[in-house]
């Protein structure tokens, strides 16, 4: 049965060991460790990472993926002074996946438009093309070393981008192996630029290997990432695409905002709830 995992995202407001303990006692089986500040800014080495793997299997976690660094950190950076400044930090997240024994390194493949110089270039798309695979090229003989997957995940951006659904990333991901890239799906990203979150689980297919599960509202989405169930999403459909498809790997709910104001400590235990009534 898969595990029950929660972000660390939705516990932002402290430092890791906290955020851990919280999710711990929430009954969260599994955990997603976010790659950045306030959480893990520079992933353990040596002795300091066995005692990590060891802290987290003694608050009796399961499972366990790990985010890289978003912003500016993402595989298809469009010029490649950029991307040659990125790739050694990342092949640092890949390692640490592969040695925490994490399942999966969850990787945005592209940048938000914020970050772009010239955002509406014609010539972003295909620099962002070539550059995920030059850069996978490389990422991917370090995660067969380091025995982990990294994980592509749907974005929420408004703009002609490439990549940006799993139907244009499960064709990328189908270029390697399946024991070293994969998709992961956000249901929130999905329908914040009108993809239905069940289409695009049925295109990730057999390659999803993990989930960001948040609700937004139906309306006006704007990754918002809520409690499923508090926000517009249709969950019944979402969770039976995840079964059809025969999805097994972690349930993770990625929450980080109260659409009624509440704490972050009130959205991990209401998040473990929800998971409750849906059987799990
Ligand atoms: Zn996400």
């Amino acid at each position: 049965m898969s595990d029950i995992s929660y972000s660390t995202l939705g516990l932002s407001d402290r430092d890791l060991a906290s955020a851990l303990d919280a999710i711990a006692d929430a009954g969260f089986s599994g955990v997603e460790i976010l790659g950045q500040a306030p959480h893990l800014e520079e992933p353990p080495e040596g002795q300091a990472l066995v005692e990590f793997q060891r802290r987290l299997e003694s608050r009796g976690f399961q499972s366990w993926t790990v985010h890289a660094p978003a912003k500016r950190n993402v595989p298809g950076a469009p010029d490649e002074s950029w991307r040659q400044q990125i790739i050694p930090l990342l092949r640092q997240y890949v390692r640490f996946s592969g040695a925490v024994g994490s399942r999966g390194l969850v990787v945005h493949p592209v940048p938000n438009p914020i970050f772009v110089s010239d955002p509406h270039d014609s010539s972003l798309p295909e620099r962002m093309q070539q550059a995920v695979r030059r850069s996978l090229d490389e990422l991917v003989p370090e995660a067969s070393a380091a025995g982990t997957r990294i994980l592509l995940e749907n974005l929420p951006y408004d703009c002609e981008y490439p990549l940006l659904s799993m139907r244009e990333l499960r064709p990328l991901v189908e270029e390697y192996p399946p024991e070293q890239v994969a998709l992961v799906i956000d249901t929130g990203h999905a329908w914040t630029i009108g993809n239905e979150p069940v289409d695009e689980i049925r295109a990730a297919g057999d390659r999803l290997r993990g989930t960001h599960l948040q609700d937004v509202d139906r309306d006006a989405p704007n990754d918002n990432h809520w409690i499923p169930t508090h926000g517009g999403l249709d969950w019944d459909a979402i969770r039976k695409a995840l079964v059809e498809i025969g999805y097994t790997d972690n349930w993770t709910f990625e929450t980080a905002q109260g659409r009624h104001g509440e704490s972050p400590d009130q959205l991990v235990k209401q998040t473990r709830q929800v998971a409750t009534t849906w059987g799990r």
